[in-house]
């Protein structure tokens, strides 16, 4: 008999190396959580609910492997006492980095290209600038922040929408149709959940216009996917370069068929570098919580 190690159960797939830690100090449990579940590990899209943390009356720990918590009732865990903790700062390079390379590919064609030049071929189309854009950032938290600091550089303007306006040189506009209508370049990065749930409609697509591109690394349920797929089908958007989407891992055959899209299977905070720090955050965070010292990125 080995020593009682308290159970922890896998909300949803991690690395081997995070595996492997988290082993050595939890009985680990996959598909249900047994009613001694002191610990969850999940991602930011992991659902724990009010009904499934009623189910287990030994949770005290949600620790999430990412900054998202679309699926967390952060107002149940409030109400019992479990703490939630996510990992902010390791991934805000590394996600605003990828929302500039979709921003890029999108413009200059990178992806398609390198299709063409692998299948022999040498003539392409012309792609769009890239410099002296309006480049509109729906959501200036901290990974809409880096990505400002990135494209101001390059953009003819920075403006962005938020609940409330911050003290940055860029120019807040209300709501996200202003926002599109101001942009040639919208990029999302706003968290999931109810409010902000399908903002991108039709409407919004069309104040965007037929040379506007959409960047949505946020979440995709921020988008009405079926519309993105009509209006680019339809050319009145330009282009669209996405890393998220509304039933992943399922992606539209509308916006796979597309050139002038740019697909990405969730990568945002996918560098070997990002991933190590995620899940040394994870495990301080646990650590903290089972030896009674104060957790190093709370959320609740
Ligand atoms: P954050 O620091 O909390 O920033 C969120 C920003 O969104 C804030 O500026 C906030 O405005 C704004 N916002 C919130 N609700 C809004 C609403 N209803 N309408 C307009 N703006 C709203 O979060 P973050 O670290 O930057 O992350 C943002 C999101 O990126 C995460 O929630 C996650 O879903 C996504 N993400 C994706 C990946 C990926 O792999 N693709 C990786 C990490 C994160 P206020 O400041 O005015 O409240």
């Amino acid at each position: 008999m080995g020593r009682m190690m308290p159970d922890l159960f896998l909300a949803s797939a991690v690395s081997p190396a995070l595996r492997d830690q988290l082993s050595a100090r939890f009985q680990l449990h996959e598909g249900t959580p047994p009613p001694e579940t002191r610990a969850i590990v999940g991602g930011g899209m992991s659902r724990v609910d009010a009904a499934l943390m009623a189910q287990l009356p030994a949770l005290e720990i949600i620790a999430i492997h990412g900054v998202g918590h679309d699926g967390i009732d952060l107002d149940a865990a409030r109400a019992r006492g479990i703490r939630v903790t996510t990992t902010p700062d390791v991934l805000t390079d590394d996600v605003a980095d990828l929302a500039i390379a979709l921003m890029l590919a999108v413009q200059r064609r990178v992806a398609v290209n390198d299709r063409v030049v692998r299948d022999g071929g040498w003539q392409v189309p012309l792609g769009r600038r890239a410099s002296g854009r309006t480049i509109g950032i729906f959501g200036l938290g901290k990974i809409g922040m880096a990505i400002a600091r990135r494209a101001a550089p390059f953009a003819g303007e920075i403006v962005y929408a938020a609940r409330s306006a911050k003290q940055v040189p860029w120019r807040f506009v209300a709501g996200i149709g202003a926002l599109a209508a101001a942009s040639d370049v919208l990029i999302l990065a706003a968290p999931g959940g109810a409010d902000t749930d399908r903002a991108v409609d039709a409407a919004v697509l069309d104040a965007l216009g037929p040379e506007g591109v959409l960047i949505n690394i946020a979440r995709g349920s921020l988008v009405d996917e079926e519309a993105l797929v009509a209006a680019l089908r339809d050319g009145r958007i330009g282009g669209a370069g996405l890393d998220v989407f509304a039933h992943e891992p399922q992606v539209p055959e509308g916006l796979r068929a597309l050139d002038q899209v740019v697909l990405a299977p969730h990568q945002g905070s996918a560098t070997r570098e990002g991933r190590a720090e995620m899940a040394a955050l994870v495990l301080a965070n646990l650590d903290a919580q089972f030896s009674g010292r104060p957790l190093p990125t709370p959320l609740v």
